[in-house]
């Protein structure tokens, strides 16, 4: 079957328009039964620093095992749980999840941070940050141990609401970063305008970089931009050996990918972090990789 979609040409199977709204129909009301019943999880992907490969910190990214429908990609029913209104119910449970898992580590001596992705909407809520804030006392967890991950598209969508709210996070000691960062419209420029520490290059980018010249070139100037307004520069998309020498010699800071890991469940986590960990007597333990 061929078919055209929004001008993208969609080939194979292609559910009809009430398939598409059935399904997207049954994702909203059975969202939140779906985290009572285990459905729905976090997966985290470690992320290091360069040159030295220290595991830095983690990203979590949301999973969903639907009954029916299979494992649901967070492309897929993010939005649905947004235009649902659901969103702060999303973000409550990763970021509540993310935080435990930070703590844990703190109380084995290991000082590793952990990355939430937010959505604009969590930005509409003006209780937002005290909710935050009261989540990071629960846990006991220092604010810089806790990274939030926004699209510059999501923050320039409404900027009027969404920067008191960003300048709250900021103030309360959080990190913040400017995710799939070279997608949006925006210039570097604006970037000084947010309370932002962090860019993510997008990983777009970082996978074209080895074939292709334009991918390097802006590589290269995110990371010298982003280095001239004093903001840690990440590189997602990371697969290859190469890619990772180059980002080195670049001097971009953290390094984020398959190469070094894709998403891991909490459990394969442990067992991922355990096998590079070491721990010396009296010391921090420092989770370090060879590769
Ligand atoms: P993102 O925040 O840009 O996350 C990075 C995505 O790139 C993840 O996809 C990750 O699995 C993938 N990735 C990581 N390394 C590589 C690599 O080396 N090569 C390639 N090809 N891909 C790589 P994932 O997990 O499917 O998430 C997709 C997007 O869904 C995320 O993009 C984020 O925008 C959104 N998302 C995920 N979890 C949450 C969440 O808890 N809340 C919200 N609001 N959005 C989320
Ligand atoms: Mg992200
Ligand atoms: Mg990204
Ligand atoms: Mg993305």
């Amino acid at each position: 079957v061929r078919a055209t979609r929004g001008g993208e040409e969609v080939r194979g199977y292609v559910p009809s328009m009430g398939q598409i709204f059935m399904r997207r129909f049954q994702m909203v009301t059975q969202f939140r039964q779906s985290l009572e019943d285990g459905q729905v999880s976090v997966h985290y992907q470690p992320k290091v620093s360069l040159p030295n490969r220290h595991v830095q910190g983690v990203e979590a990214l949301v999973r969903w095992q639907h009954p029916e429908f299979g494992k649901l990609d967070p492309d897929e029913f993010v939005p649905a749980v947004e235009a649902a209104g659901l969103i702060g119910v999303l973000t409550s449970f990763v970021l509540e999840q993310a935080l435990r898992r930070v703590r844990k580590w703190l109380d084995e001596g290991l000082r590793i941070s952990a990355a939430v992705n937010l959505s604009v909407r969590n930005l509409a809520d003006a209780e937002f940050p005290a909710k935050v804030s009261a989540a990071l006392g629960r846990f006991d967890v220092p604010p810089e141990l806790l990274t939030f991950e926004l699209t510059e598209s999501g923050v320039m969508s409404d900027p009027q609401r969404a920067l008191p709210i960003l300048r709250e996070l900021h103030a309360l000691g959080i990190v913040l970063a400017v995710d799939d960062f070279g997608t949006g419209y925006s210039s570097l420029a604006y970037l000084r305008q947010l309370p932002v520490d962090q860019v993510k290059i997008d990983k777009s980018f970082v996978l074209g970089m080895g074939t292709d010249l334009g991918d390097l070139a802006v590589v290269r100037s995110i990371v010298e931009l982003g280095h001239s307004l004093g903001l840690t520069v990440v590189a997602e998309g990371v697969e290859e050996d190469i890619a990772r020498d180059q980002l080195e010699a670049m001097g971009c800071d953290v390094a984020q990918g398959y190469l070094i890991s894709r998403p891991l469940s909490e459990e394969r986590l442990e067992a991922w972090l355990q096998a590079r960990t070491a721990r010396s007597p009296g010391r921090h333990a420092e989770t370090v990789l060879t590769l």
